[in-house]
């Protein structure tokens, strides 16, 4: 049988190697995730992949070492606990991500986030894209997120008309060309939102060539172009569509008043079904049955209760998660790289541990994070230390082995490049000189 691997994309799925083996991704809107969809996640895991799973910088889930002849089975599994895979790989509204910094306004962001995930997950208007398209959903500038999305929109409160407003910043990304985003509009109503979402895809449909992100399409014709374009486009449909709910939607802890969060750091987004079957618990008995996907690849417990605190991080520390390792106490982000993703150039996961036992107390407090090829899943640009692996080379000895780039990050934008080509050896050096 001939497998058409681009088509099988927009189900978010992608070889993982040449054996056939598969990686399935599966949104989960703004990365919140009830202890019922966990433990379904623990089950298929289980039975389908390594007993495994791996959360990624968007708040989604992957699965590793899928059999394609497992694909329907594994697609009713997630669907029998409301979790889509549909569009979270290839020309598609990907999995919409939320801020997980948990400001004051988080309750809202997620609220919106899976308001839009309801509206472009699935819909053939916005599938066949050139490539993937992005939003991010933000309680605040914190972390820089809104920078790398195709459309990042960042909440800055509610107005005086009770209505909530958001910055909407568009074509940003990261990649082989790393772009930030521009700041298109201020203090926009949410009902807005989702007709200026669909002028922009409608937009992109038209001018993108394929494998072409928005970020190239607004740098070919220039910000002014793109602007009136895009006005043209949205005087086309209905300037407001209302959003407005009969009742308060919140899945997880209270929009106001003191919060009281409880994390558990998890290497590399590497997560045991074990592991994940005792943070649902943890999730029904201290956070109303509900946890956060972090965009650092962690688990967050928004607490109802704060008094529930030591009692909340004890039972973590049974979990395995006590946060005393170096693994666990240094904000590093990691990709699969040549792990489980067929673009890995370097063994992210090794290459991390190395940095660790290496780094010196001073540089842990530090964000870091390596990416296994230049498509920068990791967000290395956005880390205080970041590290892509850029190409393969042949050393002395004729073996060809990765090269990589090390980025700081000292300001709001992206880190900026300060080494380039190191090899293993001299990038760890390298970190062990940074200042
Ligand atoms: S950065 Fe490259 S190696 Fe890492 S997960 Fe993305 S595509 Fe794979």
């Amino acid at each position: 049988m001939t497998i058409d691997w681009q088509r099988l994309r927009i189900e978010g799925v992608y070889k993982q190697n040449e054996d056939g083996q598969l990686m399935l991704r599966t949104k989960v809107p703004a990365g919140v995730l009830s202890a019922e969809q966990a433990i379904k996640v623990a089950d298929i895991a289980d039975r389908f992949s390594n007993a495994s799973v791996h959360l990624t910088t968007r708040g989604s889930i992957e699965f590793h070492w899928l059999q394609l002849g497992d694909l329907p089975e594994v697609l009713r599994l997630l669907a029998a606990v409301g979790l889509t895979s549909r569009g979270a790989c290839g020309g598609a509204v990907r999995g919409v991500s939320c801020s997980t910094t948990f400001s004051e306004g988080f309750a809202f962001a997620q609220v919106l986030a899976r308001k839009i995930h309801r509206h472009f997950a699935g819909n053939p208007h916005f599938e066949d894209l050139a490539k993937k398209f992005k939003v991010g959903v933000d309680a605040g500038y914190a972390r820089s997120r809104h920078l790398i999305q195709d459309v990042g929109l960042v909440f800055l409160g509610t107005g005086d008309e009770g209505r909530d407003l958001y910055d909407v910043w568009l074509a940003g990304g990261l990649g082989r060309e790393p772009q930030q985003a521009f700041l298109y509009a201020e203090r926009i109503t949410e009902a807005q939102i989702i007709p200026l979402i669909e002028a922009v895809l409608r937009l992109y449909r038209r001018h993108a060539p394929k494998g072409k992100r928005l970020k190239f399409v607004v740098r070919e014709m220039g910000e002014t172009t793109f602007r009136r374009l895009l006005e043209a486009e949205r005087a086309r449909g209905p300037a407001e569509l209302e959003l407005a709910d009969a009742v308060e939607k919140r899945l997880t802890a209270l929009p106001h008043g003191p919060r009281t969060i409880v994390e558990a750091a998890i290497f590399a987004g590497q997560l045991s079904t074990g592991a994940l079957r005792g943070l649902a618990g943890i999730a029904e008995r201290f956070a109303d049955g509900y946890m956060a996907l972090t965009a650092d690849q962690n688990v967050a417990f928004l607490l109802c209760d704060s008094s529930g605190e030591s009692e909340a991080k004890g039972a973590l520390g049974a979990c395995g998660f006590a946060g005393g390792a170096p693994e666990e106490r240094v904000n590093f982000r990691i990709c699969p790289g040549a792990h489980e993703c067929r673009m890995g150039l370097a063994p992210t996961r090794d290459i991390a541990r190395q940095a660790l036992s290496i780094m010196g107390e001073g540089k842990m407090d530090l964000t870091w994070a390596i990416a296994g090829c230049p498509n920068s899943c990791a967000q290395p640009q956005l880390a205080e230390i970041g590290i892509v692996a850029v190409k393969k080379a042949p050393g002395a000895d004729g073996v060809r082995r990765p090269l990589f780039d090390l980025y700081r990050r000292r300001s709001e934008g992206f880190g900026e490049k300060i080494a380039e080509q190191l090899d293993l050896e001299e990038l760890l050096r390298a970190i062990q000189e940074l200042e």
